[in-house]
């Protein structure tokens, strides 16, 4: 889990815990129900979180391409 940071134009900013990458632009405000905007202002933890998913997204990749190499010979 992760914890994203969103900003309702009526009540203010709030903390919510998501999974890893599992944050959206907007949601819905805890309080009002209003759109709420999500701030990038987390700037240890979203540097980790994204070097992470840029890790795990890298590893995927390189864990494909052998298959297509087996497959060849
Ligand atoms: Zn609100």
């Amino acid at each position: 889990m992760a914890t994203y940071e969103y900003v309702c134009s009526g009540c203010g900013p709030y903390d919510v815990a998501l999974p890893m990458g599992g944050a959206t632009p907007y949601r819905d405000c805890p309080e009002c129900g209003g759109p709420a905007r999500r701030i990038f202002s987390a700037p240890s933890l979203s540097r980790v979180g994204r070097a992470l998913a840029e890790a795990l997204d890298r590893e995927e990749r390189s864990r494909d391409a052998p298959e297509v190499v087996r497959d060849v010979h």
